[in-house]
């Protein structure tokens, strides 16, 4: 099984970005995970070819057109379609470790990324586009937010990055962030490796890292012990 991704943007030059380099990519090339990209523009209706017009009710900026919108989602995504089709937005339920997971386990995801003021309601609800947020700032578009969220998901699919056993302990994985990491040289600028480390005690390195953990995540995050 394979995740395949659709992501419906204005701007398709900007992918594959970042999603093309290193192990994501790999993973690309490997056919563990896929990427199609559609241009929007070409699902416009008038011979300007716009996206985009003005708000009811006045106001500033642009709005996306749902009649372009729908048509540009119904090309990518039938009626039976397993995935989730999300809407990259501030508005969204804000984008966690556990939502993430949940999409690498499945047949992949339609994306629509937003451009302008923001998208007409009624092909939200029409097309049940599930809104999500990457962080409660405000981007130019929903490209990069796009790429944030795939990177995230495509990263957890089995054989894309090395150590299958390399996610159980990171942030977020068991509710907590992860503890403080070291590597050589024994000595950085007068600044020792903790002892315990190079004991080569295993229960000691776990006891010293689960404290680690949690003292960090009560100082900086004490909304996730919550
Ligand atoms: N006027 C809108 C913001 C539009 S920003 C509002 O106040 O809600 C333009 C586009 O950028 C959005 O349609 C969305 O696709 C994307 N975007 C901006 N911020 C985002 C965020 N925090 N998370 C996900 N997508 C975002």
């Amino acid at each position: 099984m394979s995740f395949a991704a659709d992501v419906i943007t204005l701007f398709p030059e900007l992918f594959p970005g970042p999603l093309g380099a290193s192990v994501i990519g790999r993973g690309a090339g490997e056919g563990r995970w896929s990427l199609k990209l559609t241009q929007l523009r070409d699902f416009a209706v008038d011979r300007h070819r716009s996206v985009d017009d003005t708000p009811s009710g006045g106001g500033a900026g642009m709005v996306l057109r749902p009649d372009v919108l729908a048509a540009a989602i119904d090309a990518v995504s039938h009626q039976n379609d397993p995935r989730p089709r999300l809407l990259m937005s501030p508005r969204g339920k804000p984008l966690t470790q556990q939502r993430v997971r949940a999409l690498a386990a499945g047949p992949g995801a339609v994306i629509v990324c937003g451009r302008f003021e923001g998208i007409d309601e009624r092909v939200i609800e029409a097309r049940n586009l599930e809104e999500v947020s990457i962080g409660d700032y405000v981007l130019a578009g929903g490209e990069v937010a796009a790429m944030v969220l795939l990177e995230a998901v495509v990263r957890l699919i089995p054989g894309v990055l090395g150590a299958e056993d390399s996610h159980a302990d990171e942030s977020f994985e068991n509710g907590v962030l992860e503890y403080p990491q070291y590597t050589r040289p024994a000595v950085f600028e007068g600044r020792e490796i903790p002892a315990v480390l190079t004991s080569g005690d295993h229960g000691k390195v776990a006891r010293w890292r689960r404290e680690a953990s949690e003292t960090l995540t009560r100082s900086r995050r004490p909304d996730l012990l919550r």
